[in-house]
């Protein structure tokens, strides 16, 4: 099969320039350049992607600093796995040497080898990621399949490879479930017995991996659906007793969808998903996937703000007691408070605080008190204190009402 018509059609024209320009590139060196995983499964399927993998046989460093100095690209390289990175700012291009990988025991990172684009091919997760796209000269475009992965496309199926890949590493565990649900596909019987079995091999993964996978799947469109699916095998119950893929969660992520940014969505994600769990349950999970200091902050803090709801759970409240029970949390850990609560008061004052009440600002500062003759010390914070709380609560809306007041509170 030959896929220079889909490279023409579901490429945008500077990608398409940018791979015949490697392609020419290559074919000099006399290194052999590939088109592998993912972009070569959505090009068959007809889905927009535009992350270029490219795997050679042959040096991908020396090929990458050529194609940098002909297009303008950042280059990184990384030596040591025979990698480099072009960025050409709001797209970039990864060139791997092709290589081989053994594993020494399970969960273990690889051994890995220079190999031919077979090996490299075998490394691989899932039959419908093993494909590869030639960009040779002699046979552009021409696929090369070695593991059926068209036929499990074409019945729309995940597939391993081998018996041991689960066991080798099984963060495919959860990219097997991620690409089932991303795609509607079924696991193959024999790689859905496979990954039951091997489900336990999931302790041997360290918390990094097992975090960059769960970070993976919150940047499906649904990732609720392959939580349930994950939940329902028993996958999220072997990474934390307490996790759970219900309908609550389903629920809250579509109200996170309606109301965050998509930047701070994988992180709201994170808060929603451990809001069930104690503090306790909470720190095992935050221990487990070894998460970066500023996330566990703004999970505990999104705990211990659940455990404070019923302060707010009052038909009405001055706006500046709100102010005050919440500006020293993170506006994250409130807004999945707000997410999450039953409530309709919690709800409102919380969204009430996130929406407004946290950019009230005085017109005076502690420069301008000092002005009107108060003295700098602990007198100054309290009366700047009482004037962000009028202002809160409507008492005083001009720059002469807050001078009026301040003065009026001068010891
Ligand atoms: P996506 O559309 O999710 O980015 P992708 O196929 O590009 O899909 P990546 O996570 O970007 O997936 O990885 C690129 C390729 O690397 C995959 O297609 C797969 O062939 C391979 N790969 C990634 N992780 C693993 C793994 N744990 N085991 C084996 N192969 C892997
Ligand atoms: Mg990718």
């Amino acid at each position: 099969m030959n896929l220079s018509y889909q490279i023409e059609q579901y490429l945008p024209q500077h990608l398409v320039e940018l791979v015949k320009n490697i392609s020419g590139q290559a074919d000099k060196l006399g290194h052999r350049v590939y088109l592998v995983g993912g972009i070569v499964r959505d090009l068959l399927l007809g889905y927009p992607n535009f992350d270029l993998d490219l795997v050679i046989e042959g040096d991908a460093i020396e090929l990458a600093q050529q194609i940098a100095e002909i297009s303008q690209a950042k280059l990184v390289t990384h030596p040591r796995f025979g990698t480099a990175k072009l960025n050409y700012g709001n797209f970039t291009i990864d060139m791997a040497t092709a290589r081989g990988e053994t594993y020494a025991k399970p969960g273990a990172l690889p051994t890995v080898t220079p190999g031919t684009l077979h090996d490299d091919l075998f490394r691989r997760d899932f039959s419908v990621n093993a494909m590869a796209i030639s960009l040779a000269f002699n046979d552009y475009g021409d696929l090369i399949d070695p593991y059926q992965g068209r036929s499990a496309l074409e019945h729309r199926l995940i597939r391993v490879l081998h018996p041991k890949s689960f066991s080798d590493d099984a963060t495919r565990i959860l990219r097997a479930i991620r690409y089932e649900q991303r795609l509607g596909f079924n696991l193959e019987p024999q790689t859905a017995r496979l990954l039951k079995r091997d489900i336990p091999m999931l302790d041997a993964i360290s918390g990094d991996r097992i975090r960059h996978e769960l970070e993976l799947i919150l940047r499906e469109k649904y990732p609720e659906y392959v939580f349930k699916q994950l939940d329902e095998l028993g996958v999220l119950q072997r990474i934390n007793l307490c996790l759970k893929g219900d309908g609550w969660i389903a629920e809250r992520f579509d109200k996170a969808r309606q109301l965050s940014k998509p930047g701070y969505l994988p992180s709201l994600y994170f808060c929603l998903f451990i809001y069930p769990l104690s503090e306790r349950e909470n720190e095992q999970f935050i221990h487990r996937l070894n998460m970066p200091k500023k996330l566990s902050r703004t999970l505990r803090n999104t705990l211990h703000l659940k455990g404070r709801l019923s302060l707010l759970d009052k038909p009405s409240m001055k706006h500046s007691e709100i102010y005050y029970l919440l500006h020293e949390y993170d506006p994250l850990a409130i807004q999945a408070n707000a997410i999450a609560s039953e409530s309709s008061p919690v709800h409102s004052h919380l969204q009430l605080f996130l929406t407004s009440l946290r950019y009230v600002k005085t017109f005076l500062d502690g420069e301008e008190l000092r002005r009107l003759g108060i003295s700098t010390g602990p007198e100054l914070g309290r009366i700047l204190q009482t004037l962000h709380k009028a202002k809160l609560d409507g008492e005083v809306n001009t720059k002469a009402d807050e001078e009026k007041l301040a003065l009026s509170l001068k010891p």
